[in-house]
């Protein structure tokens, strides 16, 4: 049967590619080895993690024995903040209250346990970090400090200047962790070009599946196992490695890079679309973050004035198969405020829906979300 559903919650995750499990199903059947063993099996497992490793560093323009597989943006935020802290010395982290839980419960928990002091940037109108305010903070204190601040927002989809972000570290001698969980493949990265000690991601956010992550640590800087167990990951990351899953998450990052360039243009008209349709015929309607300035261009976070119908809203579209999200993950589906939002917009009261697309989305679907939300409001 026909799936009739209009899927527009892609920064929450995506379908898988089938290019991508076809890639991935040798390691699933014939080719099970453990990439541990000596035998052929074994090997042949362990060449296919080492080769997707190779090309995740090629793409990042960065050496292979600089990624780290995870299972994921949480892991690999812990794991590089933590590390930042327990390892590397800083006894001070500079963060924002808009970052993705992975970074703010690790944050605040390293604060509980004394072990960090944190403090949290101050944000411009429009949701973007002051980098003034950035470079006061790492101004005033010769504490080693962790910059955590995320390159693109997964609420609003305000986009962090991460070169400007890492010359401010290089200056001042902080560790810098970006969560590039939103915009890996989406954007060119150079990690020769910019200053960063660990990047972020999540192969599900780009076509990939689900549990497959990566971590990139800087040659430069040694941190110790988040987790620990065996040598895997040049003992770095224990436990038996997610064949399947790495050699999907190099397939999956290699498809979204090399048709970043025609795919981001396809996918801002989707949005821009969407946002003048919206704009221009609906009345109070509103827009969370920088949507004409500095923006991802997969997400577009809509702010409707507080009625019974803009709340009912986003489970009257799932009834009509329109499939969008208060927020981030974590807490669409359940009517928690955003934190994000809080954080931007103090005292708000509006609903905020996060419409986020793909290539695979069309200004077809795009013309049955307006008339559908026009009818139910
Ligand atoms: N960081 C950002 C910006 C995200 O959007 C997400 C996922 O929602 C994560 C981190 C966590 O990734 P995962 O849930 O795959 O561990």
């Amino acid at each position: 049967m026909e799936d009739c559903r209009i899927y527009l919650d892609n920064a929450a995750t995506t379908p898988l590619s089938k290019t991508v499990l076809d890639a991935m199903m040798p390691y699933l059947t014939t080719h099970f080895g453990n990439p541990s063993a000596i035998y052929s099996y074994g090997r042949e497992a362990k060449l296919a993690v080492e080769n997707a490793r190779k090309a995740v560093a090629k793409i990042l323009n960065t050496q292979p024995s600089e990624i780290f597989f995870t299972v994921g943006g949480t892991e690999s935020a812990n794991t590089a903040i933590t590390g930042a802290v327990r390892d590397l010395g800083c006894k001070r982290i500079i963060t924002s209250a808009i970052e993705h839980h992975a970074t703010l419960r690790t944050v605040q928990r390293l604060q509980q346990t004394g072990e960090a002091v944190v403090n949290y940037v101050q944000l411009l109108p429009d949701g973007h970090i002051d980098l003034n305010d950035l470079e006061k903070l790492l101004a005033e204190s010769e504490a080693k400090t962790l910059i955590a601040l995320m390159h693109a927002n997964n609420e609003i989809g305000n986009l962090l200047d991460i070169r400007t972000v890492g010359e401010l570290c290089k200056k001042y001698h902080a560790i810098f962790y970006c969560d590039t969980v939103q915009t890996i493949g989406r954007f060119p990265l150079d990690l020769k070009e910019i200053f960063v000690h660990f990047i972020s991601a999540s192969a599900h956010k780009f076509h990939g599946p689900k549990g497959a992550g990566m971590l990139y640590i800087n040659e430069n800087i040694g941190i110790k196992p988040f987790i620990n167990g065996g040598a895997q990951e040049r003992n770095m990351r224990a436990g038996t490695e997610n064949v399947a899953g790495i050699v999907g998450f190099a397939k999956a990052l290699q498809i979204t890079a090399d048709n970043c360039e025609q795919n981001s243009r396809s996918i801002q008209e989707l949005k821009m679309y969407l946002y003048h349709r919206l704009k221009n015929e609906i009345p109070n309607i509103g827009f969370n973050g920088d949507v004409e300035g500095q923006s991802l261009y997969a997400l577009l976070n809509v702010s409707f004035p507080k009625t019974d119908k803009t709340e009912m809203l986003l489970y009257n579209l799932d009834i009509h198969h329109i499939c969008a999200s208060s927020g981030s993950a974590c807490s669409s589906g359940v009517n928690q405020a955003s934190h994000v939002l809080e954080a931007v917009y103090p005292n708000h009261n509006r609903v905020a829906i996060r419409f986020s697309f793909s290539e695979e989305n069309t200004k077809e679907e795009i013309d049955i979300v307006v008339e559908k939300i026009k009818e139910l409001i």
